[in-house]
């Protein structure tokens, strides 16, 4: 439950090269056809027929590759989502172009799913084919190097044998054509791995950003979602304690209007390295959105977890900001904390609205401090 380490994030996260919209380039329907067509020399079956099928969809449709459009043509041609065939089949029949952004609002509006989801599951799914043509991949290029190695030897007894006529020379020529394609695809094989080595790099590092908040490099709200339904389950099962606490920056508007929204951000990172301090493997801290973090402390009653956050509130507020442009200076940053003891909840977002709520009250009260609902 470790927080990230703020200052190990750079913006050059996978994730926009990898879609092609930053540094370096993203996968095209090139890259798909390719892999289509090493997976169906490597491996024909229903997988090749996947691939290639996903990349036809996408070719028909004219779509960029992308997530959204991977992810649909993978629900389409699979079959995993009838009411999505039925809708894009409806949309073609109308003459209506199939697009990314359409698909990209359906999802929202059928699943409800967040962009992030949308993103996770998307990657999850192409991660997984690409994981398994790999591994299809090398047992092909083993059966390659079997043959060719196969097939050296007997090109070497005949070479060998005293009592050479016409044909044998013939068979080993031809033998001898047999070693060098083999070669050959042993070094295509060999390539689209390390090729496939690449993309599946890739997506790991875009899992990994589609869950951080780019500002702090704190895990976001969707990663915070994640680990709040597992811990919720993982304390529930141990019987021990989960504490959640949402903070919000006090008067940080006034910041962004006397300071500018650039200092702003810098005192938004400041905070989220101050919380960041209590995070531990008990401790988790996310950017929640805007200048709201939320903390999960798990194994500490309410009052030991007040004492754990206070210390970094009390910590923070004893700090004199400086505007590093103007050297005007900023004062002290504070923050407001709602707490609530989860289990004393009939669930999960029950809590978390119970400390909101206690959020809103230290609001309320003078602000700088932290509530308990
Ligand atoms: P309160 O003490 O009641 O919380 O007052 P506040 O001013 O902190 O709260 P309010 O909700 O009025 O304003 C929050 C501001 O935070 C408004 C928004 O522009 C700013 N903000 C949200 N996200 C960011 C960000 O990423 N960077 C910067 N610089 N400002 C942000
Ligand atoms: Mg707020
Ligand atoms: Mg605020």
């Amino acid at each position: 439950m470790t927080a990230l380490d703020p200052s190990a994030f750079s913006e050059k996260a996978g994730f926009r090269s990898w879609l092609g919209l930053g540094r370096g380039s993203g996968p095209d329907l090139s890259d798909l056809r390719m892999l289509a067509a090493h997976l169906r020399a490597a491996a024909p079956g229903s997988r090749a027929d996947l691939i290639a099928a996903i990349t036809e969809f996408v070719d028909r449709h004219d779509l960029d590759v992308c997530p959204y459009s991977l992810g649909a043509a993978h629900d389409y041609v699979s079959g995993d989502d009838p009411l999505l065939m039925r809708l894009i089949d409806e949309r073609v029949m109308i003459g209506q172009a199939v697009t990314v952004e359409w698909l990209r609002k359906l999802r929202r509006q059928h699943e409800g799913d967040s962009e992030a989801t949308e993103l996770h599951r998307s990657f999850e799914k192409l991660e997984k084919h690409l994981i398994e043509f790999g591994s299809t991949a090398s047992a092909a290029r083993k059966a390659t190097q079997d043959y060719g190695s196969s097939l050296e030897g007997h090109a070497e007894q005949l070479n060998n044998s005293t009592d050479l006529s016409g044909s044998v020379s013939e068979i080993l020529s031809l033998v001898r054509g047999m070693i060098a394609r083999t070669d050959e695809m042993e070094k295509e094989m060999a390539r689209s791995e390390r090729q496939s080595d690449t993309l599946r790099r890739n997506l790991e590092t875009a899992l990994r950003s589609a869950e951080q908040d780019f500002l702090t490099g704190l895990p976001n709200r969707r990663a915070f979602e994640k680990t709040y339904e597992n811990e919720y389950r993982d304390a529930r099962a141990a019987m021990e304690h989960l504490v959640v606490a949402f903070c919000d920056i006090d008067h940080f508007k006034r910041i962004n209007d006397n300071h500018g929204h650039e200092t702003g951000d810098r005192v938004l990172k400041a905070v989220a390295r101050n919380l960041s301090g209590i995070s531990s493997d008990r401790c988790y801290i996310a950017r929640h959105g805007g200048e709201e973090f939320v903390v999960l402390i798990r194994g500490k009653s309410l009052v030991e977890a007040k004492e754990l956050l206070d210390a970094a509130r009390i910590e923070l507020s004893e700090r004199h900001f400086v505007n590093r442009q103007t050297k005007a200076p900023i004062g002290h940053v504070t923050f407001s904390a709602g707490m609530a003891d989860v289990f004393a909840y009939s669930d999960r977002r029950a809590a978390l609205k119970a400390a909101d709520a206690a959020l809103y009250m230290a609001k309320g009260n003078g602000r700088n401090q932290i509530l308990a609902a």
